[in-house]
């Protein structure tokens, strides 16, 4: 039998993965950076960014073919599906977040914060009650690899929450460094936001934090440090639905249970920046790595929103 690419590090670990042939596919190859993935599962299939290639791939499961989406895309990153089915995208380039209407047609939603413009959207999550939060770093500015070099106009690294309900865009951290990945826990709760500011100052911090998220829905308090990275930094992540939190890292993927322990990961040969459940029983964990799209079926599924 071949070596199973799930190393558990705590028994609850081997629940959440296939006790016989599980297998990491390698779905396509061929991206300079993998980033931002997202299931659509009413067409049964999933796009994702390759950066420096201004471009969004779609891996389409009925026949496994690859093809571009979109190019040029204005060097979009993060991405995530909205309640209503649609794409909501960040943009290095145009340092904005977007959505793609069921027509086709790109949708600016937000592209500044007190008039000033954000540096360069990441990655983005879309809550129960139809609000975006997504975070800002520098990574799309500091240079003309992954976008358009420019200066920060506003001067920090921040996480955001966009009513598109009402046009309102609140900032909802102060103390990132360069927040990243996002997502909210199954029942809403909590905010994880990532912070991979140690690209960006030595010792700095490669962690995820854990917010707590008020009865009105849109205050954060708290933040401690829920996990600190043990390979590389943490990227993007997802919860599945038994509040289990799956991270890009390093050398692969990790999991770590709602206590904060690391209790698993699945080794991937390539550098991990972001991950998402898909498939028809949302059971399939789709891996950006690097050059490649990969995916492992699980024992578990993804989270899925709670009810407004
Ligand atoms: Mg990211």
């Amino acid at each position: 039998m071949p070596e199973s690419p799930c190393v558990a590090l705590d028994a609850r670990f081997r629940n959440l993965t296939l006790a016989t042939n599980p297998r990491l596919e390698l779905l396509w190859t061929g991206a300079r950076w993998s980033e931002g993935p997202a299931y659509f599962a009413a067409g049964r299939y999933l796009v994702w960014s390759d950066i420096p290639n201004n471009r969004i791939l779609r891996w389409d499961e009925t026949d496994g073919s690859v093809s571009v989406f979109r190019s040029p895309c204005h060097h979009t990153n993060g991405h995530t599906v909205d309640r209503e089915g649609r794409l909501v995208s960040c943009e290095h380039q145009t340092r904005c977040v977007t959505r793609t209407e069921h027509d086709g047609t790109r949708t600016v939603l937000v592209d500044r914060f007190g008039g000033k413009r954000f540096n360069s959207p990441n990655d983005v999550v879309v809550k129960s009650d139809g609000t975006i939060w997504f975070s800002d770093p520098t990574y799309g500015i500091d240079n003309d690899y992954e976008g358009d070099a420019a200066a920060s106009e506003l001067g920090g690294s921040h996480v955001y929450r966009y009513d598109p309900a009402t046009g309102a865009c609140d900032q909802v951290t102060t103390d990132f460094v360069q927040p990243n990945g996002l997502a909210f826990s199954p029942d809403e709760r909590a905010l994880y936001i990532a912070d991979t500011g140690e690209s960006h100052v030595a010792g700095g911090p490669k962690h995820i934090r854990r917010f707590a998220v008020a009865s009105d829905g849109r205050t954060l308090s708290a933040g401690e440090v829920f996990a600190t990275c043990t390979s590389g930094v943490f990227d993007g992540f997802r919860f599945d639905a038994l509040g289990n939190l799956w991270t890009s890292a390093g050398d692969g993927v990790h999991c770590y249970a709602p206590d904060g322990m690391r209790i698993g990961k699945i080794v991937v040969p390539e550098v991990v920046a972001n991950i998402c459940f898909g498939g028809a029983k949302r059971n399939r964990l789709f891996i950006c790595g690097t050059t490649s799209l990969y995916a492992i079926y699980l024992a578990v599924r993804g989270a899925s929103r709670p009810a407004p």
